[in-house]
């Protein structure tokens, strides 16, 4: 089977203002028309507050949006909470799920994932399901198992019928936003890891289903890792909120 196309899927955090997002968006798709990117497609993973506007500007282009979160509840008394039902009535493409930041601080963990995930998938979103060990686990040996462990648990009872309707990705925490990567070899490693897996739990999709890297991808070593075949993307914090970065990454893919 020939690769997945590649998502290149910038993942803002709590940066910008909804103003500054529109600007940018913008000015991202202007730099687009003149300059298209073969890239397969490209996600922007923004702030709810953001994705009206954003969703409506990027609306027919090789743009979609997504959201960090979801509530794991379909509606009611959660105050705070966002629904899977709102960010799909907005537009919304793909919702992060599980980002190593909210299992950090704010205690989440495989069940709670597998549960949004769920919730994404019924309302016809696709999670991006991420995942990714500790320094110290990769120091013990343990990195495979505590990924696959991860991995098998998020996605319990999940049956998408189509490769396209999950992303899995691999990011390692240790090289979330410290400049550090993983080496080109250990995120083929990985990814083969997480691809021999999934064609036990999900044979009929698995070779379709798109493995992204995150940790610290930047324009100088994007090319390496999306060269992998079981790198089918990117997950990119901090680069994706340089214009410049996010368009070399995504000429890299
Ligand atoms: C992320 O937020 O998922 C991420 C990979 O961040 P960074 O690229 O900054 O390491």
């Amino acid at each position: 089977m020939s690769r997945p196309q590649p998502l290149i899927a910038g993942n803002w955090k709590m940066n910008r203002l909804p103003s500054e997002a529109v600007s940018w968006t913008r000015e991202l798709l202007a730099r687009l028309d003149r300059a298209p990117v073969e890239a397969g497609e490209l996600a922007l993973i923004v702030p709810y507050t953001h994705l009206p506007a954003m969703t409506s500007l990027a609306f027919g282009t090789q743009v979609a949006l997504g959201a960090q979160d979801v509530s794991a509840h379909e509606e009611g008394a959660y105050t705070g909470e966002v629904s899977a039902a709102m960010l799909a009535d907005l537009g919304t493409r793909y919702v992060v799920v599980g980002h190593s930041e909210r299992r950090a601080y704010h205690g989440e963990d495989d069940a709670l994932v597998n549960a949004k995930a769920a919730r994404v998938m019924a309302h016809g979103m696709v999670p991006i399901v991420c995942v990714g060990e500790q320094r110290a686990e990769r120091d013990a040996g343990r990195a495979e198992e505590v990924v696959l462990g991860q991995v098998e648990r998020a996605l319990q009872g999940l049956a998408p019928a189509d490769p396209a309707a999950l992303v899995v990705a691999y990011e390692p925490v240790w090289a979330i936003g410290t400049g550090l990567t993983a080496t080109a070899a250990d995120a083929a490693a990985m990814g083969a890891a997480i691809r021999r897996l999934l064609r036990r739990l999900l044979p009929t999709v698995a070779d379709g289903v798109r493995l992204l890297y995150g940790g610290s991808m930047k324009p100088g070593n994007a090319a390496e890792l999306l060269a992998q075949p079981d790198v089918n993307g990117g997950l990119i914090g901090g680069a994706s909120l340089q214009l410049d970065d996010y368009l070399a990454i995504a000429a890299a893919a």
